[in-house]
């Protein structure tokens, strides 16, 4: 008796070995009909006996391909058609595509076992790949995705490759990006005048050029890199002067998980994201602590910060590199001038990288969008991504439940864009700060690229964007769109949380800690709590005390100047005019303007509370980098293992509870005068941080009736507040949700505008 049925698969199920691992489970159970892809994912029919279909189903979800992930599978019965074999039919398009484009791969094994194999017709190939691995959405042109849809369309497979991309039963079949030596396309190395052609002979050149402190250029998946050797003080030192990168920490790669476990402390959890499939830079303490890294990794590499950003190598040609008796630690960073964006076209990146590096390692394989490194931790309260790109992007984060295709366009700084269509969310990979010309550019480039890859009509689209109208995101979200949501900045944070977890109706208690963003009164905010829900909308309940700083956004530079604003409400300061800290000159200037209230701004920032802090314990320069004050801070309170928090207390004001900064900084203030050691004052400044938040926790939620905590924010990112916070709440009933597959920073906003536009919406009709 012959049984049949269609089966719909949802997911990343393209580009992953996904046809042929249907073609082999089909004809293990003896099933007859077909396999194709199309824009919602693939689809199957089968017919055979009814318990070979009952275990093809459970085989389809039990050992499916490791890149695949599949989000849903439908099974209809239906009648018989009589088919004889099983084929996998060419891509189908129709309708507009909603199949999720896979992320970019790491080298598998049995392609690396290849890649080292002198018996392998792709021995030391750079550009070898399989279904199981290789590069995806950095090659991908239009959808659906085929060879002709990449940027491998000008390289005709010959018959070896042919062969095997045709071939069911081979690990290359349908294998998009295959290529081999004799086919595909091949690396060169320019530099000094000469130009070095072939892969192994440009490779062994690079690999000796970094031996001998010169600064790389590379060409990798999503970009080029700009690699040297980690422990010559030299190189680092000079990539520093010629990049503008003055103390902002490099990422490094390291030719071995074990070289890695020399380098930092790796829990499991951070140890599980570094061999991830994403191979995201992870975040950990170096080994020797603040200044003497572990391993003669000149301290240049991350500036007095005790947290190295490490990865593994994930294309053939890293391990070739290593392979080829590259230095084992390598600076990889990001190739670009200061914060402009990663260069990944050939021309550009001559051009902009011309006085940066001493060579360049191009391929001739195309990268179709600038993709960067990920960033990853293992934290508290579990594994968090900080920079979405490489490995993760574009994969669908959530599914929400609105017909209607959203744009949301992030906000300015960390910047990504996420468009929804049918529900499902994609997060794109990040951007950058949108003030630089460049990354403006690639933001226009990254919405055309979704809006078209999708196919989703511009003006039929709900916008969603910053409640801050002078955001270049939101002037340019104006120009189209059916409707537009305007979505306050600390709300945003907080549904980013709720959305990656479909939590759509979850009441909370929502605490958003940042640098800056729009509040709903037009001053800064950046210590807040909301009490809510996604459906419901969000009360602001609770904040920070407001204080009025000087300067506006040129002063955020200067952590003096936001003591100033700060300390001008604190009574009883001790004469601050005494070693060690005397304070420039700019804090004095600050002083008199907050006082006499010119050109000032109220904030209720804890990014800015953090800068107070840094200034009276000794950051009294202009930072280099966003976020460098507060991170100032939490290496040096690292150092520091036990020590009585400082008061930080939840006082009932006129309309709602604030966190009271006076003692805190009065405490702060007066420990320094008197001589205290530094490390012990921020030690005792950010457990009084995390004593005080724990206390608003538990008052708030007795008040507002929830035990649910979301906690978003780009100061979030301070991995010891975590931890001190998980310290004083353990016992304790509060559920602690943070973010996992979107940053805490401003690159989670566009997910959680994308979720707040559309209940606005669905609310509304
Ligand atoms: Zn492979
Ligand atoms: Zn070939």
């Amino acid at each position: 008796m012959t049984s049949a049925c269609d089966i719909r698969v949802r997911g990343v199920v393209q580009g992953v070995g996904f046809r042929p691992f249907v073609f082999r489970l089909a004809h293990a159970n003896t099933l007859a009909g077909w396999v194709l892809n199309d824009e919602e994912g693939v689809e199957i029919h089968l017919e055979g006996a009814e318990p070979a279909l009952d275990e093809f189903v459970r085989s389809l979800v039990a050992s499916s391909p490791p890149a695949a992930s599949i989000a849903a599978i439908d099974v209809h019965p239906v009648l018989p058609s009589g088919f004889q074999d099983f084929t996998i039919r060419e891509s189908r398009q129709q309708g507009h595509p909603t199949t999720r484009i896979s992320q970019d791969l790491p080298v598998c094994d049995d392609c690396l076992a290849e890649l080292l194999d002198p018996a392998n017709l792709r021995y030391r190939y750079p550009y070898i790949n399989c279904t199981n691995c290789g590069p995806r959405y950095s090659v991908i042109l239009n959808l659906p995705y085929d060879r002709g849809n990449t940027t491998m369309r000008t390289w005709p497979l010959d018959g070896y490759c042919a062969a095997q991309y045709r071939d069911p039963m081979d690990r290359r079949f349908h294998a998009q990006p295959v290529a081999c030596p004799a086919c595909g396309p091949h690396y060169a190395l320019r530099g000094g005048g000469e130009t070095i052609v072939g892969d192994d002979a440009s490779i062994a050149r690079a690999a000796e050029l970094l031996n001998s402190g010169q600064i790389v250029a590379a060409k990798g998946l999503g970009g080029y890199h700009l690699a040297c050797d980690a422990r010559n003080a030299a190189a680092v030192q000079s990539l520093r002067n010629r990049k503008f990168r003055k103390e902002k920490p490099f990422a490094l790669m390291v030719s071995t998980i074990e070289i890695a476990r020399e380098l930092v402390e790796l829990s499991g959890d951070a140890e599980s994201l570094m061999t991830s499939a994403a191979r995201p830079i992870v975040l950990a303490r170096a080994r020797a602590g603040l200044g003497g890294v572990s391993r003669d990794v000149c301290p240049d590499v991350s500036h007095g910060n005790d947290d190295l950003g490490v990865m593994l190598p994930y294309t053939p040609l890293h391990h070739l590199l290593f392979a080829a008796g590259a230095p084992e630690i390598l600076v990889m960073t990001s190739a670009n001038r200061s914060s402009e964006p990663i260069s990944y076209r050939d021309e550009d990146a001559l051009d902009r990288l011309d006085g940066i590096a001493d060579a360049f390692l191009i391929g001739e394989r195309p990268i179709a969008r600038r993709v960067d490194d990920s960033i990853a931790r293992a934290t508290a309260f579990g594994p968090v991504v900080l920079r979405r790109a490489r490995g993760y992007a574009p994969a669908a984060v959530t599914t929400i439940p609105i017909a209607k295709s959203i744009l949301a366009v992030g906000a300015d700084l960390k910047n990504t864009v996420t468009l929804v269509v049918k529900g499902q969310a994609f997060v794109s990979q990040h951007i950058g700060d949108l003030d630089q010309y460049e990354s403006l550019q690639a933001f226009r480039e990254t919405v055309d690229d979704l809006i078209s890859m999708y196919q989703v009509p511009r003006q039929s689209l709900i916008v969603a964007r910053d409640a801050h109208p002078q955001y270049l995101s939101s002037s340019y979200a104006l120009d189209f769109g059916e409707a537009h949501y305007a979505i306050q900045h600390h709300r945003a944070h907080i549904a980013s949380v709720l959305a990656e977890r479909a939590a759509w109706d979850k009441r909370v208690l929502g605490v958003s800690f940042d640098g800056t963003g729009m509040g709903d009164d037009g001053s800064i905010w950046g210590g807040e709590f909301f009490i809510g829900s996604l459906v419901g909308g969000f009360e602001r309940i609770a904040h920070l005390r407001p204080a009025r700083l000087a300067g506006g956004d040129a002063g955020a530079g200067y952590p003096v100047q936001a003591a100033a604003g700060f300390l001008a409400q604190v009574e009883g300061l001790p004469n601050l005019h005494i070693e060690p800290f005397l304070f420039p000159e700019r804090y004095e200037k600050a002083l008199e303007l907050t006082r006499r209230d010119v050109r000032t701004f109220t904030t209720t920032s804890m990014g800015r509370l953090f800068d107070a802090a840094a200034a009276l314990l000794g950051f009294t320069r202009e930072i280099t980098f966003e976020g460098q004050a507060a991170m100032w801070v939490e290496h040096l309170a690292r150092t520091e293992s036990f020590t009585e928090p400082y008061e930080f207390p939840v006082r009932r004001e006129d309309h709602a509870m604030e966190l009271d900064f006076r003692p805190l900084l009065g405490a702060l203030a007066v420990d320094r005068s008197r001589g205290r050691d530094q490390a012990q004052c921020a030690r005792a400044f950010q457990r009084g941080l995390a004593k005080g938040l724990c206390d608003a926790l538990s008052i708030l939620c007795e008040t507002f009736a929830t035990e649910t905590v979301v906690l978003s924010g780009g100061v979030f990112q301070n991995e010891l507040l975590l931890e001190d916070l998980k310290s004083f709440i353990a016992g304790g009933r509060l559920d602690i949700w943070t973010n996992r597959s979107v940053p805490p920073n401003d690159g989670g906003i566009s997910l959680g505008q994308a979720a707040l536009a559309a209940f606005a919406h669905l609310n509304h009709a």
